[in-house]
C-alpha cells in the first residue's frame, strides 16, 4: 500500500519495520482548553489510518499524548487559579469526551509529558554529553548549528528563517532557531528536579521522550497536524536523530492539513475559531466525523454550515439505504447466483482507494456507487437477496475503518448479540421459557424482537 510520506514529500511503498505489526505516535493537544474543530479533523485522520491497518490484519501500537506543561498551561491555570495538574485532569477528560463521540478509538498508549520527565532528562543528558546544548539564564537550550541537517525534515531554509522570524529571539541564543530543551523555573510555576537546575521541559522534548520511551528508538509513523511540522517535527528529529542515530526514530511522517474557513486557516489567533462542543450543539457528530472522510485528510477541509449539511445529507443516504435492507424480509427477494456481486466490488474499489495513502473520499465513493446500483437493481424489479446480503456485509466490513455507516441504532454489543443468538437456540429447543425470559431482558434493555421466517429480527425501542 502507499502512504505519502511528508518527509520525502511523495507517495512510497509502505513496509513496517516489523513484518505484521505497525508503531504510530501522533502529537496529541496541549490541554489548557477544550478541543477545536482540527484536533478533531486530527484525531479522525489517524484514527482511520489506525483502523485501516486493523482492517487488513496489522497489529498496531498507537501512541497519542497529552501535553499537560506549558505556557498555556500555566498561564490558564493561573488565570483559573488552580494548578497545572488540576487543569490537566479537567480538560483531558473533556477531550476523551469529545474524541469519542467522534468515533475515535482510544490510543494503545496516551502518555502524559509530566509522566515521562526522566527521560527527557535522559535524552538532554545524552545531547549534552554529545555537545548539542548550552546553558543561558533561563534555561538550556539545544544549538541548531550542531545538527548539520537541522531544517531539511522540513525544507526550511535557514538564512531565510532568520530574517522575519517567528519564532522568539532571545539575543543571547547562539542561533535564532535554537530552541528550549530546559526551562528553569520561574516563581509559581511547577518545576522538577535536573542536573541543570530545577524547572521543566521544553515542549519539542517531550514528544522525543515519549515516543522513544514507548515505542523505542525506531517506529513506523509519526503523524500530527501540518502546523507541527516546523518548528515541532523540524526539533523532535534533530533531538532524537542527535542521540539515538540518523536512521533511528520516525521512519516515515504523515501530515493531515489544515481546516480552513473561508478559505483562511482556522486559527485562534484570527478569531475564526470554532470548538468540537460548539458544533456538536448544531450537528450529530458522526456528522462531523463524515464531513472530515469526505477530504483526503492531506488537503485543506473549507468547512462551513454547508459542507456540514451535504455530509448529513450523504450519511443519512447511507443511514437509510442500510436501515431499509437489514429489515426487510429477504424471502420476498428470489436468490441470485452470487455472481457480480455489488458488495464485493464495493469492498474491492474501497480497499484500493484506501491503499492509495487513505482515500476515504475515493472509499466513501465506493459505498454510494454501491448504493445506487442496488437501488437501481431494485427499481427495475431484478434486485437478488444475495445482493442484498453482500452489500450489507460490505457496509459493515468498510465501518470497521469508517465507523459512522451503519446507523446508531443498529449497532448492538457483543452481549446483547449473545443473547439474542442464545434465545434463537432456546427457540430451536423449543425451550419457550428461557426464549421468553432472555426476551423480557431484552425489553428491559430497551431491545425488542421480532421473530420472522428469516429469523429473528431487533430493534431498539
Ligand atoms: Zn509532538
Amino acid at each position: 500500500m502507499k502512504i505519502f510520506d511528508t518527509h520525502l514529500s511523495k507517495k512510497i511503498e509502505f513496509t513496517p519495520l516489523v513484518d505484521g505489526e505497525i508503531s504510530m505516535y501522533v502529537c496529541g493537544p496541549t490541554v489548557y482548553d477544550l478541543a477545536h474543530l482540527g484536533h478533531g479533523r486530527s484525531a479522525v485522520s489517524f484514527d482511520v489510518m489506525r483502523r485501516y491497518f486493523l482492517f487488513k490484519g496489522f497489529e498496531v501500537k498507537f501512541v497519542s499524548n497529552y501535553t499537560d506543561i506549558d505556557d498555556k498551561m500555566i498561564n490558564r491555570a493561573n488565570d483559573e487559579s488552580i494548578t497545572v495538574p488540576e487543569l490537566a485532569n479537567k480538560i483531558i477528560p473533556e477531550y476523551a469526551e469529545d474524541y469519542g463521540k467522534l468515533g475515535v478509538m482510544i490510543p494503545t498508549v496516551q502518555p502524559k509529558a509530566t509522566d515521562y520527565i526522566e527521560g527527557m532528562i535522559d535524552i538532554i543528558s545524552k545531547l549534552e554529553e554529545r555537545g548539542h546544548v548550552y546553558s543561558l539564564d533561563d534555561g538550556v537550550y539545544f544549538d541548531v548549528s550542531s545538527y548539520e541537517k537541522y531544517g531539511e525534515f522540513s525544507g526550511q531554509n535557514l538564512d531565510e528563517l532568520q530574517m522575519g522570524s517567528r519564532v522568539d529571539v532571545k539575543d543571547s541564543k547562539r542561533n535564532p532557531q535554537d530552541f528550549v530543551l530546559w526551562k528553569f523555573k520561574k516563581d509559581g510555576e511547577p518545576f522538577w528536579p535536573s542536573p541543570w537546575g530545577d524547572g521543566r521541559p521544553g515542549w519539542h522534548i517531550e514528544c522525543s521522550a515519549m515516543s522513544f520511551a514507548e515505542l523505542g528508538e525506531k517506529f513506523d509513523i509519526h503523524g500530527g497536524g501540518l502546523d507541527l511540522k516546523f518548528p515541532h517535527h523540524e526539533c523532535e528529529v534533530a533531538q532524537s536523530c542527535a542521540v539515538f542515530g540518523e536512521d533511528s526514530f520516525a521512519q516515515h511522517w504523515m501530515h493531515n492539513g489544515f481546516i480552513q474557513i473561508d478559505n483562511e486557516k482556522m486559527s485562534k489567533s484570527l478569531g475564526n475559531f470554532f470548538t468540537l462542543r460548539e458544533i456538536f450543539q448544531k450537528y450529530d457528530p458522526r456528522v462531523v466525523r463524515f464531513m472530515f472522510l469526505q477530504t483526503h485528510y492531506r488537503n485543506p477541509v473549507n468547512f462551513s454550515d454547508v459542507l456540514l449539511d451535504q455530509a448529513k445529507a450523504g450519511l443519512e443516504r447511507i443511514h437509510n439505504f442500510y436501515r431499509y435492507y437489514a429489515d426487510l424480509d429477504l424471502s420476498t427477494l428470489p436468490d441470485g447466483n452470487g455472481d457480480g456481486l455489488w458488495g464485493k466490488e464495493c469492498l474491492e474499489s474501497f480497499a484500493d482507494s484506501m491503499d492509495n495513502d487513505f482515500d476515504t473520499s475515493g472509499g466513501l465513493g465506493a459505498v454510494f456507487h454501491m448504493i445506487s446500483s442496488i437501488n437501481s437493481m431494485s427499481t427495475l424489479g431484478t434486485l437478488t437477496s444475495d445482493q442484498v446480503q453482500s452489500a450489507l456485509e460490505a457496509i459493515s466490513a468498510v465501518d470497521k475503518v469508517f465507523a459512522v455507516l451503519i446507523p446508531e441504532n443498529e449497532t448492538i454489543d457483543d452481549e446483547i448479540e449473545a443473547l439474542i443468538k442464545e434465545r434463537e437456540e432456546a427457540r430451536a429447543n423449543k425451550d419457550w421459557a428461557k426464549s421468553d425470559s432472555i426476551r423480557d431482558d431484552l425489553k428491559s434493555r430497551g431491545i425488542e424482537l421480532d421473530d420472522t421466517p428469516n429469523g429473528t429480527l431487533w430493534k431498539r425501542v
